[in-house]
């Protein structure tokens, strides 16, 4: 190598670190709130707000955000190969501003009242989830469940879904929701499938 070519390519190092150090500077990595690791995933919390969230630490919060709240909840099993997207916390309400039709709105009212009564079927606490298999629900059709629910209390439901989250190889970009303040219902959704749908 000549001393020309040697210079050239000092400069195109030069050049390729700086432009790599700006690029580091306006896309900051995102950082576990928690370890400080960086990380893909977020969480989004009762209040709406994204929190960058390690995985493990993102299927802890999310674990305890479920058994701290005090709100019954449904929830369909997730299925991350075939909905990819999002595991998603929906009230009635949300819903309605989701565009979801009344008769699956008013299901997912219909499937909470059921839990009222109702025992855990794995360890006989007092029932607050309704639990469906994967094969129960075909998004976004709450209205044509048929199946009869597990009834589960919030322990037994975490420990049934987070073998799936630690499983699936998704960055929860802004999938994974915390529970919010008031009943709903967990699900997968495929955003892409509303324009086909509707
Ligand atoms: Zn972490
Ligand atoms: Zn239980």
């Amino acid at each position: 190598m000549d001393f020309e070519a040697l210079t050239i390519s000092i400069y195109v190092l030069a050049g390729g670190t700086v432009l790599f150090s700006l690029v580091r500077f306006f896309i900051k990595p995102k950082i576990c709130a928690v370890c400080g690791i960086e990380t893909e995933d977020e969480y989004r919390d009762k209040d709406d707000k994204c929190v960058p969230l390690c995985k493990n630490h993102l299927i802890e919060r999310w674990k305890e955000g479920v058994v701290s709240s005090p709100y019954t909840m449904a929830a369909i099993e997730p299925d991350f190969v075939k909905y990819p997207h999002a595991y998603l916390y929906a009230t009635v309400a949300r819903l309605k501003e989701w565009n979801y039709k009344k008769e699956d709105q008013d299901a997912v009212s219909a499937i909470l009242d059921s839990v009222e009564g109702k025992m855990c079927n794995i360890c006989g606490s007092r029932a607050t989830v309704a639990y469906f298999n994967k094969e129960d629900f075909i998004s976004p059709f709450f209205a044509k469940i048929s199946a009869q629910p597990t009834f589960l209390c919030k322990g037994c439901f975490v420990k049934r879904v987070e073998q799936f989250l630690s499983d699936s190889s998704l960055d929860f970009g802004e999938g994974l929701y915390a529970p919010t303040n008031d009943k709903g219902v967990f699900h997968v959704q495929e955003f892409h499938a509303y324009s086909k749908i509707w």
